[in-house]
């Protein structure tokens, strides 16, 4: 599997959180899978209903992005370089 917003590869849910990857996270409404450490430190935090969600400042971006109809789930997604 891989990090959804970087792409960076682990090898199964298990190993990726033994490794501290987020299991899912939110953008909106909408559940993502897998984010790694690194993503999560930068682009997530903790929401007011104790779910990891992405930082409002990166909301908009992931959005326009991803052509928000909702995408997905399983649609790996890259931030752009320049907030990377
Ligand atoms: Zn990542």
């Amino acid at each position: 599997m891989k990090c959804t917003l970087c792409e960076k590869e682990i090898g199964d849910i298990e190993s990726a959180i033994e490794e501290g990857w987020m299991p899912q996270f939110y953008v909106g409404e909408q559940e993502y899978d897998v984010a790694c450490p690194t993503c999560s430190e930068k682009y997530l935090q903790m929401g007011a209903d104790g779910e990891m969600e992405l930082r409002p400042e990166y909301t908009k971006t992931f959005m326009d992005s991803s052509s928000y109809s909702p995408p997905p789930k399983s649609e790996s997604y890259k931030l752009p370089a320049h907030l990377l």
